[in-house]
Order: structure tokens, then C-alpha cells, then sequence
């Protein structure tokens, strides 16, 4: 499997912000957002062996598969060995791509962030979405059903410009008590400075 990176942090975003997990970000992706800021191109081609010693070296329990687009790549060996060792498995993905059914009903929690390019994925635990301020059409996202009610996020888009990121963080908000099936996901890992 080509990896970018793989590093212990806590997750910023959605449900589990707070959390100590250990990230494996995979190289590549289907799509190409054209607000992408995530570095996924890069990276060294990884044994199954050699992304378990890597993740072996922290102690977390939380094991989060990103990207660049992690269904490209996610084996089901990767999955039953990970479980063998008593992880518990998140992935996140654009959700444009079908799991195989091994790993769809064996994964832990499955969180999409829908980009421009239809749903393919069945089981959606966590939708967090990004918003780009005022008129955007929601009626796509407002329609997508989550396994859980409750985790529906909606997470103002970065880009990189404080006072254009001021107004959507404004908006965002209004949208949600607007729309309050929606619940607020920051970016809290940029807010505390940390990966
Ligand atoms: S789906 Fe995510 S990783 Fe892929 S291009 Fe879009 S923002 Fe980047």
C-alpha cells in the first residue's frame, strides 16, 4: 500500500475531536478538489508488516485510515489483523467508492465527507460536510441518511484567508440553527496547533 505518512495526534474534527488516534494517511485520491489542502501524493510503499510495527509504536487504541482516499488502497488482511490486535478501525473517505463487503461490515466506524462526485458508499456511522457559505445548494447533503441521527456535521471550509474564513464560520452557524439536524465540526487541531 502506498502511505504518505503515518503520525499519533488527536482527531480535530466531527465525533471523535479529542480523541488519540494514530493516522494512516494513504497516497492518492479518485477526486481533485480544487480546495484540496491535504499533501497525499507522496509517499513509500508499505508491507502490511511495516504499517502495523509503525502503528504498534503508540498506544492508542484508535487507528483513523485517511488520505488522499483510503478505499483505493484499505485491504481486509490490514483490517482482521488490526482487530486481532484489538483496534478499533475508522476510515474516512469521500464515500464516491464501494467498500468491499468485508470490510464495510467489518469496520468500526465509517465517517464521509461527500466532495463532487455522487455516494457509492452504503454505511455512512458519521456525514461531515463542508460548507462554503451562504447558497450553497444543501439539498443534496440535507437528503444523504446516517446510521447514527445525530452524526450529521457540517464544517466550515478553510480557505486560508481569516476574514473569508470569518464569514463562512458565520454562516456555518446560522445554517445549523437554521438546520438543526446539522451540528458544528471545527477544524480544532488548526485552533490548538497541533497535526
Ligand atoms: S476527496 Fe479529499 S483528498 Fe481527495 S482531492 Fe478532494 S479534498 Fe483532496
Amino acid at each position: 500500500m502506498k502511505i504518505n505518512e503515518i503520525f499519533y495526534s488527536l482527531q480535530g474534527e466531527g465525533y471523535w475531536t479529542g480523541t488519540p488516534a494514530v493516522f494512516v494517511r494513504f497516497s492518492g485520491c479518485n477526486l481533485k478538489c480544487a480546495f484540496c489542502d491535504t499533501d497525499h501524493q507522496n509517499g513509500r510503499h508499505y508491507t502490511t508488516e511495516e504499517i502495523i510495527s509503525e502503528i504498534q509504536k503508540y498506544p492508542a487504541r484508535h487507528i483513523i485510515f485517511t488520505g488522499g482516499e483510503p478505499t483505493l488502497q484499505l485491504s481486509c488482511d490490514l483490517v482482521e489483523r488490526l482487530h486481532a490486535l484489538g483496534k478499533f478501525l475508522h476510515i474516512e473517505t469521500n464515500g464516491s467508492i464501494r467498500l468491499s463487503d468485508d470490510i464495510e461490515n467489518n469496520i468500526d466506524w465509517i465517517t464521509v465527507s461527500p466532495k463532487d462526485a455522487p455516494i457509492k458508499i452504503q454505511r455512512i456511522d458519521e456525514l461531515k460536510a463542508l460548507y462554503h457559505g451562504q447558497g450553497q445548494d444543501m439539498a443534496a447533503l440535507d437528503s444523504i441518511c446516517t446510521t447514527n441521527p445525530d452524526c450529521r456535521y457540517l464544517q466550515p471550509c478553510d480557505v486560508n484567508n481569516p476574514q473569508e474564513n470569518s464569514r463562512i464560520l458565520s454562516e456555518t452557524i446560522e445554517y445549523i440553527k437554521q438546520n438543526p439536524r446539522w451540528r458544528l465540526s471545527l477544524q480544532t487541531h488548526k485552533i490548538i496547533g497541533i497535526r
